[in-house]
């Protein structure tokens, strides 16, 4: 046993590499709530909660978490039920954060992440290990390029391409001409080699609005097209009319919704989170039942800093069903940053040791905890009092 002695909620934002955005996002990505616990034993875990207030579920089934409604939940509600208890038993820290307060995951998950990390480095095991073992150790990274206009959107892509990226992910959803346009010409500056896919954040209008879009875009050769619209039905209605998979993100937060999804037979993909669900363990429960009901995954995020991205590298490293490229930042220190774009959104990060993208993945790490230390002058720097 290893009692859980403090929780620490911390506000941070990072520098921006450039400005990145997709439908529906009202702020900008990286001010994050951050949970420091440390155990009785000393030792420090880590996690994130990414809390984005405009990013929820379909039609309201789940609601943004803003860093504010996340430091009142872990402060006023979680922190009482978890401070003394067992950070080597997940389970039963799951029955205490849902037996207080219903919902809120981004801030559960924070939680979750930090005792995971305080696990791994009590036990000595890297935090895959405690979700499983791992069935990989080098995960493919698919960027992301966000709502750019087209000439910087063809810049960037050239760029990511030519230092080892395999899949690019382009935000759509905006306007149907123009995202035809630009997944047209991010094609003809790729080449064949790399995969593409759209995600449109439940930006179409409808259905119909939605299939000519696609369709329109098919020459291209898409590897999926994520959530065309809003609701698990409307987005079968899609994949019912169109050659490309579909992907069901919005419409994917818990097991039960990854059942839902499989009910309709006609959706390929969904996209796990480690936040989503409210944690590494939700988040393995939602693998569990994507495997069972043999749908493919890829674990994707809300642009996480270094803490969060370990989490998601770990998920990525243990679930069986995660098969597809992950959008994974690859976090990197300013220090050791040497003008590569792939994977980078930020200009600096808040671990000490920086991933290396190498032939378009980043090795899994495999020291105790999250493996990788967090880097507390970091932390300080760009803290936000609040
Ligand atoms: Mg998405």
């Amino acid at each position: 046993m290893t009692r859980i002695a403090d929780i620490e909620v911390i506000h941070i934002a990072l520098p921006t590499r450039r400005e990145h955005k997709w439908t529906g996002l009202t702020e900008p990505i990286g001010a994050y709530i951050l949970v420091r616990m440390t155990g009785e034993n000393g030792r420090v875990g880590w996690g994130e909660a990414p809390a984005l207030k405009d990013w929820g579920g379909d039609f309201g089934r789940y609601f943004g978490e803003s860093p504010a409604t996340t430091r009142l939940v872990i402060e006023r509600y979680l922190k009482p039920q978890v401070v003394g208890a067992d950070a080597l038993n997940i389970a039963d820290l799951h029955r205490r954060m849902d037996a207080i307060i219903k919902g809120y995951p981004y801030a559960k998950a924070a939680v979750d992440m930090a005792a995971y990390d305080l696990a791994g480095r009590t036990l000595g095991v890297p935090v895959h290990v405690l979700l499983g073992g791992s069935v990989r150790d080098r995960i493919p990274v698919t960027h992301s390029i966000g709502l750019l206009p087209i000439d910087e959107a063809v810049a960037e892509v050239a760029k990511v391409a030519r230092e080892g990226i395999r899949t690019i992910k382009i935000k759509v959803g905006v306007e149907p001409e123009r995202d035809v346009e630009i997944v047209h010409k991010v094609r003809e500056t790729v080449g064949p080699a790399v995969d593409l896919c759209v995600d449109a954040n439940c930006g179409y209008a409808s259905p119909h609005e939605a299939v000519r879009t696609i369709k329109a875009m098919e020459p291209c050769r898409l590897k999926y097209a994520e959530q065309p619209v809003e609701g698990i039905a409307r987005v079968a209605e899609v994949a019912r009319n169109i050659d490309t998979p579909v992907m069901c993100d919005e419409s994917a937060w818990t097991a039960r919704d990854v059942l839902e999804i499989a009910e309709t037979k006609v959706i390929d993909i969904v996209s796990i989170y480690t936040t989503k669900p409210g944690g590494l363990y939700r988040a393995m429960e939602v693998a569990a039942v994507a495997q069972a009901a043999r749908l493919r995954c890829n674990v994707n995020g809300s642009v996480e800093t270094g803490i969060g991205n370990l989490a998601n590298l770990h998920l990525a490293a243990a679930a069986p069903a995660v098969t597809l490229s992950c959008v994974v930042p690859v976090s990197t220190p300013a220090e050791a940053q040497s003008g590569q774009v792939g994977g980078i959104y930020y200009r600096d990060d808040l671990i000490r040791t920086g991933f290396a993208l190498k032939d378009g993945a980043v090795a899994v790490p495999t020291g105790p905890g999250m493996g990788i230390d967090v880097d507390e002058a970091k932390i300080a720097r760009y803290r936000v009092r609040d």
